[in-house]
């Protein structure tokens, strides 16, 4: 069977009307007076509707560079568009799932997770029913009125991806959105994240360590070298995802790109996997 993986070396250099266009972009952090080169050049363009996970060796920058995605990190060098307009700050167009799942500790579940909607300016009825819709899918009944502080951690995640699902943003910006999660939650969060992602083609950048998760989502994986990260390979999933989960990931269509994905990364954490 042919594998429709297309790894790449060269990656193209981000075409500016991309709907998300990353152009060279590198980052230094001062550390104890010590410059660390976090990213190294990274080049990438995102198409509108397209779902591209990013993973790599832990440590490699996937999370500085979704930050930047989000405006809440400034580049050292290179520019980063997002619909057009060079990114300086963050912006309602783009919802962030952050790796601690930053919840508003003087806030409810619900004031949390309607939060964005009261920003919009919605009415009270429209964003009960939302509020309520996504304290039932994730599993937080019962819990409306509780206070982050006494939540499990997976609970507050499922909060934080609710308060982000709930408003809708144009861009998702999620970054290890199920980690704390229990293998049956992450599939349902998984599955439902997917189903969001169909029902409006969003487009969505994730990163995450789970390559089967990445294969499992996404249009196109990229992978990313040790740090100073930069982008080594990426692989375009053409996987029909509108069966179910079993017959996705059970199939030899999906094992083939999550071997491939598997391989590359291993070869990012360890070089002397490398095959000449
Ligand atoms: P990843 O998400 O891939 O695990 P990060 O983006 O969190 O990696 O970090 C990339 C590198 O940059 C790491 O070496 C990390 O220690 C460093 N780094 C990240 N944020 C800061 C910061 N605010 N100050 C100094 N170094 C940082
Ligand atoms: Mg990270």
């Amino acid at each position: 069977m042919l594998l429709m993986t297309s790894p790449t070396t060269h990656i193209r250099t981000a075409d500016a009307a991309a709907k998300i266009a990353i152009c060279g972009i590198s980052k230094n952090f001062e550390r104890r007076g010590e410059s660390v080169l976090a990213l190294d050049r990274v080049d990438m363009a995102i198409a509108e509707g397209e779902f591209v996970s990013i993973v790599g060796p832990s440590g490699c920058g996937k999370s500085t560079l979704l930050y930047m995605l989000g405006g809440f990190i400034t580049p050292s060098q290179g520019t980063i568009t997002a619909n057009g307009h060079v990114v300086t700050a963050p912006g309602i167009d783009r919802g962030v799932v952050f790796q601690e799942y930053a919840l508003f500790p003087w806030l409810t579940v619900e004031d949390n997770i309607g939060y964005a909607l009261v920003e919009k300016g919605m009415g009270a009825d429209e964003r009960h029913a939302i509020v309520s819709r996504y304290v039932a899918l994730m599993g937080l009944s019962g819990f409306e009125k509780s206070f982050p502080r006494e939540l499990s951690g997976g609970m507050k995640q499922r909060v934080a991806l609710a308060r982000t699902f709930a408003y809708e943003p144009d861009i998702l910006l999620l970054d290890e959105p199920f980690g704390a999660l229990d293998a049956q939650t992450r599939e349902i969060m998984q599955d439902e994240l997917l189903r969001l992602w169909r029902l409006n083609r969003k487009t969505v950048v994730m990163v995450t360590h789970d390559v089967d998760e990445a294969v499992y989502l996404s249009n196109r994986v990229c992978v990313m070298s040790k740090r100073p990260g930069r982008l080594v390979e990426e692989f375009r999933i053409d996987l029909d995802r509108s069966g179910s989960r079993e017959n996705v990931v059970l199939s030899d269509r999906y094992r083939k790109f999550r071997n491939a994905v598997w391989l590359s990364v291993r070869r990012q954490v360890d070089p002397s996997q490398a095959v000449s």
